[in-house]
């Protein structure tokens, strides 16, 4: 063979190798199975962004994304359809405040045992097991505001989640949160014992830099911090509280968040705590019984989310009573001033300061209604405004094409009855069925 054919040779070799190389990656790419396609035919479908139900719709699904929402409508061929006919369809709820490491605390005792007697590891168990409850409930993702004294648990539980190991919704977490030493239980024990303590205890601003940055490096999605603590009434009738943080430390908390590209959440009851995390800049305020309707204004002006978590409060007020009783009719009047004013209201409930067995934390809905929400704003405020204040708009919040298939149903119309929302029949979070009653 003469140099000549031999690489011709060579060369005809080459290319049919790489030839069959192609055409076997192409019969791969042929036999991958595309992602399966499911078709939900809605009753009536509350979209989150019509301000009126859409009759009869049709929603295609292929896997976890939303591929096409139509009044009328014929299903693709060959896909399954699942009926829900009679039912309304609503995007996945989304509760802004839980704790899903902690089972209730209406007396410092409830809490004590729970840090006391129960081991991180148990308590993740419950974590877990409070994750599905949620879930059931319709709410497809949530804001877990702080473990309670379980360190970074949370992480563990949103992963395993995430992961499928365990139903639940999609998490933000913000860990441990933050007071200054010795504001926060547990206290009152003898000092000679080293007893857990339900946040991290973060002082000076040093300390508040670092602390921050421990808490992202294990997973914090969200920084939250307790802004005041011993609440009480003064003879102006507003609700007044003491301040934790120094502003220098409060601000140094704020942005080292920012500058690490989270946000920050502070919880605050008093008109003084209230005034001074938005002083340091928080992107939402957690409870707010005290708002004053300067600080509604300040609120509305800046963007500021409220997170009213009203269930907790009506709960737990018999229980603690003094103050705690005329904080729910406080926070009423502050509900329908900002409500007037356009504060961004995100719903939140603190599930978790209530037993997540006892209460199905979707009565919050029904709260915003009777403070003076429409059906229509109730639902909004639990579905497109958290995916706003979680940053997530472009995932979830409504039911749209290209956003993730987080579906629930109910049988009956919320929008006559806000309860309804408390006996979901059907849930549905990535295009995967969790219930279907
Ligand atoms: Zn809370």
């Amino acid at each position: 063979m003469t140099r000549r054919d031999l690489l011709k040779k060579w060369t005809s070799v080459l290319i049919a190798l790489v030839t069959s190389m192609c055409l076997a990656s192409q019969a791969q790419e042929k036999g991958k199975a595309a992602p399966k396609q499911v078709a939900i035919r809605a009753g009536r479908l509350i979209d989150g962004k019509s301000d009126a139900p859409i009759a009869n719709a049709l929603i295609v699904i292929e896997g976890d994304t939303i591929k096409s929402v139509t009044a009328g409508g014929t299903p693709p061929t060959g896909v399954e359809v699942l009926d829900l006919s009679k039912a309304t369809v609503l995007p996945g709820f989304v509760d802004t405040h839980t704790h899903v490491l902690l089972n209730g605390d209406i007396t410092a005792e409830d809490y004590d045992a729970q840090l006391l007697k129960q081991s991180i590891p148990y308590r993740a168990i419950l974590g877990a097991r409070n994750a599905r409850v949620a879930l059931e409930h319709g709410f497809t993702t949530i804001r877990d505001l702080e473990t309670e004294g379980a360190m970074y648990a949370d992480v563990d539980v949103k992963s395993a989640i995430a992961k499928e190991e365990v139903p639940g919704p999609r998490m933000q977490v913000s860990t441990r949160a933050m007071t200054p030493t010795g504001m926060y239980p547990l206290l009152g024990y003898s000092w000679e014992l080293q007893v857990p303590k339900g946040v991290q205890y973060v002082d000076g601003v040093v300390g508040a830099r670092k602390a921050v940055r421990e808490q992202i490096m294990y997973g914090a999605d969200w920084i939250k911090y307790y802004s005041d603590r011993r609440y009480h009434f003064e003879a102006d009738g507003v609700l007044h509280s003491m301040v934790n943080f120094t502003d220098e430390e409060a601000k140094a908390i704020v942005d080292e968040t920012h500058r690490l590209g989270k946000k920050v959440a502070a919880h605050a009851i008093g008109s003084d705590g209230i005034a001074a995390a938005l002083r340091a800049g928080v992107d939402t305020i957690e409870h707010g019984d005290g708002l004053t309707d300067a600080l509604i204004d300040e609120m509305a002006r800046k963007g500021v989310y409220w997170v009213p978590t009203i269930t907790v409060g009506a709960y737990v007020a018999p229980g603690r009573g003094g103050n705690w009783t005329k904080m729910v009719d406080l926070e009423k009047a502050a509900f329908q001033k900002a409500l007037k004013k356009g504060v961004k209201i995100a719903l939140g409930t603190d599930a978790g300061g209530f037993d997540w067995k006892e209460l199905n934390q979707a009565k919050e809905f029904e709260y915003y209604v009777n403070y003076g929400m429409t059906p229509m704003q109730a639902i909004r405020s639990g579905t497109v405004v958290p995916a706003e204040l979680l940053g997530w708009s472009d995932k979830i919040g409504t039911i749209e094409t290209g956003k993730w298939a987080d579906i629930v149903a109910v049988s009956g119309d919320p929008l006559k009855d806000i309860a309804e929302l408390e006996r979901v029949t059907f849930v549905m979070k990535a295009g995967r069925i969790y219930l279907r009653k």
